[in-house]
């Protein structure tokens, strides 16, 4: 590829001599597991988040379950979660027990419908698990307000959004428990599997730290059932040396977005992204949609630029829920983006001129 969807090795290059150090520092200290690398990141985590409390766990589908856990969700209860989000959604909501409940996104900001929510909710929905999709804060500000009425636990999905905010309240600090990917692909991002979880709440801090640790405070003195899923020392050394930089790198695609956004606006029938009020993104994806989705797609492949589909097949649709019985149909507008959806090349550190390659090679397959 001329255009790469996403370059990795160019962003964390940036990087280098800090990683290096980092690495070379936990090296060093011969102590790799639950140490002082950690406790620095998770303190930094929870300071960015502007959150009491971090916990940093061994990826972002882990500190969803363990969100779930610590709140004690179980067999018999239901989760609200979106239609069209990435599958580990839906999967920490099953692992646990329960029954994720899809809710149909805002066709124009792909996250969850706020106007949508309250007609799911039944006497067995403990919690609403919305999902900051792309880059993008859900309307956190009045899912937030729904829970509160039905007494309800929030977790935010926060795999995709480190740094954006909703009514200028940082994503990650508006749930129960938030729990964060840093997968090496998203925003901030480790050199491996890596995932935290936020909180304001001393006792469901205590008890995510015991469960991710085998249920134990106290080295072989176990209290309860617990897993293992620790962040390890050289993870939380490198992310510290990330999350340094994360501000500007959100900068920097915001800064891309905008370019796309001014010059795909009313070529062919693309659809753009669309900021819900008081909203931000911090553009983890730059996403368009068109009815003839693959056609560009393979256009644009012709043509040396690399791009992915998020996502092609919504969670219902899955053969992994085929217990749920759900049907094409189900869920039009979660089936519509999936239909639709293109993901464009984005990532801080990519040239504008490449940006504008894009942009042309798309008007060219639009104007024939
Ligand atoms: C990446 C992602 C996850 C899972 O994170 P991992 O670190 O890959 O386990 C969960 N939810 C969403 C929305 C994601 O994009």
């Amino acid at each position: 590829m001329k255009i790469k969807y996403l370059d990795l090795k160019m962003i964390n290059h940036a990087s280098k001599h800090e990683l290096m150090e980092a690495f070379e520092s936990v090296l060093d200290s011969g102590w790799y597991i639950l140490g002082n690398k950690l406790e620095h990141f998770e303190n930094q985590y929870a300071a960015y988040s502007q959150t009491n409390y971090c916990i940093g766990v061994a990826n972002g589908l882990d500190a969803l379950i363990l969100s779930l856990k610590a709140l004690d969700i179980k067999t018999g209860d239901e989760v609200i979660v979106p239609s069209n989000t990435y599958i580990a959604s839906w999967l920490a909501v099953s692992y646990v027990g329960a029954r994720p409940i899809p809710v149909e996104p805002n066709w124009a900001t792909c996250n969850i419908d706020p106007l949508l929510i309250e007609s799911k909710i039944t006497g067995r929905t403990k919690a609403i698990m919305p999902v900051n999709l792309y880059g993008q804060a859900a309307q956190l500000n009045l899912i937030t307000e729904i829970a509160k009425k039905h007494d309800l636990f929030v977790v935010e999905d926060n795999a995709q959004a480190q740094g954006a905010v909703c009514k200028g309240k940082i994503t990650g600090s508006w749930g129960h428990v938030n729990a964060s990917s840093f997968y090496p692909g998203k925003n901030l991002g480790a050199l491996g599997d890596a995932g935290a979880i936020t909180t304001n709440d001393e006792n469901l801090n205590n008890k995510v730290r015991i469960i991710r640790n085998y249920g134990s405070q106290r080295k072989y003195f176990n209290e309860i059932k617990g897993v293992n899923s620790r962040l390890d020392e050289l993870q939380a050394a490198l992310l510290s040396v990330k999350l340094n930089v994360l501000d500007t790198q959100n900068s920097q695609r915001i800064a891309l977005a905008e370019i796309y956004n001014q010059h795909l606006q009313n070529v062919g029938d693309l659809t753009l992204p669309t900021l819900a009020d008081s909203c931000t993104s911090v553009y983890h994806i730059y996403q368009v949609r068109t009815s003839r989705r693959d056609k560009l797609q393979n256009f644009l492949t012709d043509h040396g630029i690399g791009t992915i589909i998020h996502y092609p097949v919504p969670p219902h649709l899955q053969e992994a829920y085929t217990e749920l019985a759900y049907k094409s149909g189900d869920f039009p507008i979660a089936e519509k983006i999936a239909e639709q959806t293109l993901s464009l090349p984005l990532y801080p550190g990519m040239l504008a001129e490449d940006v504008y390659t894009v942009i042309e090679t798309i008007k060219k397959f639009f104007n024939g």
